[in-house]
């Protein structure tokens, strides 16, 4: 983590930060009249995920600052790679992460009408010519970093000419990447970005919105700073790669004379252990390495949700890291940690066994069941108290018992005496082997009946409490226990000749098809939250059915983060 990536947590000192002082300087100033506008402009060309949380938030919580307004804009100019699904997909995650657009929806595609008329204007100021040279040729035109490009052929077409062939491209009358409509700035610019760009390419396709209104489109370059004037942006916040396409926007605007936003970038959210590319997390998907967008392994939104990381943990998230102005990379810990935080305030504490092991209390009172109180968060005692049915066969987890226990194990062990939490304190005095394999089956104890509630009449000290199920009454469930989706902190550190899967994590998903639940979780609806208690946090996945209940691990109680940040501490003395 660079020195420009520690959490800066300004919300909490109500500190600014760079974009904000630039914002009240311009409010200082005068430059811009009326309210605050921002947008999110996503190209719904894949679903969103962390990295855009971290735009959303940031734009939207400028808007909310400033008591202005945020503008959903969907920059929809590709139309091979773009569609509906997505669009659908990309507004339910910002509504879910808890941001509004009001009425304020947007499609460049809206726009393109009045962007070939700004381009008809150029044409006619001799600021735009159309050029008959192919891709390919564009590119040895263009030159290298140290070499300038070398003017288009077609460069000097006369304005009559150029209107001609633009609205003759517009009409379809020539095929797909023959004729390209570009900028005519400067062959010769330091700055790629001004070497006569693109505006406009033909592409016979249909469009999600527009249908086949049009076979020319404009680029991203040339939609892309119009809308966001079109819209009345005031504040035109990307991410740093496109610091140096802002001389091209700037030139644009002035070459048309029309409202200029002023354009801020910051850096790039990138976490560990994971990819943020659209481009991979769609191959991904599409070579089935995942089980599709919403895979709870992935970074995206979506993945997110079904994996039971609440809203508000991923909102304080983008928070607590600030905004940067140099590139990064943030511990995928530190988001965990945040999950963890909320949820330890928030989510109802319930007894869940993953792997499970009977036991079997010999002298408990065959088909008496008791009503045990259980407290639903010690964190929060508004979130009350509930009745757990306790009988003769329990289930346990299979690691909270060993037949030869090593030195600082608490657990059950032969002869060895526990607290069933919220229950009674037991002594285990048999144990049932699978003669074939070894394996412990069940395991046979005594109850001391004085100790309900788990607490002992003499003083009597156990060290270990554990947590159980009644059999009889227990939901069978499956658990899904998830990990990192790559097994290196960087996928990109890879041998010769390989890509980043091949640091695929072949753990990432363990399915357990096993496991019990308390009663109190019947019918707990798709992406309810609970801390198994000893195991981790927990959300009830959308396959779960009320015959089968599905759960997945959102994750698991060990902070991580908290080691890091010595190290990190540690290493900054
Ligand atoms: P593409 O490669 O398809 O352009 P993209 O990730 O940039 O992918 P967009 O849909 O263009 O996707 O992004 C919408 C907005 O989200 C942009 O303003 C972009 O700057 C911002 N954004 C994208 N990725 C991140 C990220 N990792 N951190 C912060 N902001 C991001
Ligand atoms: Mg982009």
């Amino acid at each position: 983590m660079s020195d420009e990536h520690k959490p800066d947590d300004t919300s909490a000192t109500g500190a600014r930060n760079f974009i904000e002082e630039i914002i009240d300087e311009d409010l200082k100033t005068g430059r811009f009249s009326h309210p605050i506008v921002t947008r999110f402009p996503p190209e719904p060309n894949g679903y969103l995920h962390i990295g855009h949380a971290k735009s959303i938030c940031l734009n939207f919580g400028i808007a909310q600052k400033y008591g202005g307004r945020c503008h959903l804009r969907f920059d929809d100019t590709n139309p091979t790679k773009e569609g509906i699904e997505f669009v659908e997909a990309i507004k339910n995650d910002v509504r879910w992460l808890g941001f509004d657009w009001g009425e304020h929806e947007y499609y460049a595609s809206d726009y393109f009408e009045q962007l070939y008329e700004w381009a008809i204007q150029l044409i006619k100021a001799g600021k735009a010519y159309v050029c008959d040279l192919s891709y390919e040729q564009m590119r040895e035109y263009r030159g290298t970093p140290t070499t300038p490009g070398k003017n288009s052929p077609y460069r000097e077409r006369s304005v009559e000419e150029n209107l001609d062939l633009f609205r003759r491209m517009r009409a379809g009358e020539f095929p797909d990447g023959s004729r390209t409509l570009r900028a005519k700035i400067d062959m010769a610019h330091p700055n790629f970005n001004m070497r006569d760009p693109v505006m406009y390419r033909i592409l016979h396709a249909k469009h999600h919105r527009t249908g086949d209104a049009w076979c020319i489109y404009p680029t991203y370059d040339f939609a892309h700073g119009q809308s966001d004037s079109i819209e009345k942006i005031t504040h035109s916040i990307c991410t740093l790669e496109f610091e140096n396409h802002r001389p091209l926007y700037d030139w644009f605007l002035d070459a048309l004379g029309i409202h200029h936003p002023r354009q801020i970038e910051f850096a790039r959210l990138n976490l560990n252990y994971t990819v943020m590319s659209k481009r991979r997390l769609t191959e991904l998907v599409e070579g089935n390495y995942v089980d599709g967008w919403d895979d709870p392994r992935l970074p995206t939104i979506a993945g997110l949700r079904r994996r039971g990381y609440p809203p508000e943990a991923i909102r304080h998230f983008c928070e607590r890291i600030g905004v940067a102005k140099f590139d990064g990379v943030i511990e995928m810990a530190l988001l965990e940690f945040c999950v963890r935080e909320f949820l330890n305030k928030h989510a109802p504490r319930v007894m869940g066994i993953l792997r499970p092991l009977r036991l079997v209390i010999d002298n408990y009172p065959e088909g008496q069941v008791e009503e045990l109180e259980a407290i639903n968060n010690p964190e929060d005692e508004s979130m009350g108290t509930r009745l757990l049915p306790f009988s003769r066969v329990l289930y346990i987890e299979q690691t909270d018992f060993q037949i030869d226990p090593p030195p600082k194990y608490f657990r059950l062990a032969p002869g060895r005496e526990v607290r069933l939490r919220y229950g009674y304190y037991v002594t285990c005095t048999d144990f049932v082997r699978d003669e074939r394999t070894g394996e412990v089956t069940e395991i046979h104890c005594r109850y001391d009946p004085a100790t309900r509630g788990g607490m002992s009449p003499d003083g009597r000290k156990v060290k270990g409490t554990i947590h159980w199920v009644s059999a009889n009454h227990a939901l069978p469930a499956e658990v899904r226990l998830y990990d990192y989706l790559f097994s290196k902190a960087d996928p990109d550190d890879v041998e010769e000749g390989k890509d980043y899967k091949s640091n695929l994590n072949p753990n990432s998903l363990v399915r357990l098809t096993n496991c019990f639940v308390e009663p109190s979780l019947a019918g707990t609806p798709p992406g309810s939250r609970f801390q198994f208690e000893r195991l981790g946090y927990f959300c009830t996945d959308p396959d779960s059915t009320p015959e089968r209940l599905v759960f997945n691990r959102t994750v698991s109680l060990v902070d991580t983060w908290a080691k890091i940040e010595k190290k990190l501490q540690a290493g900054q003395r």
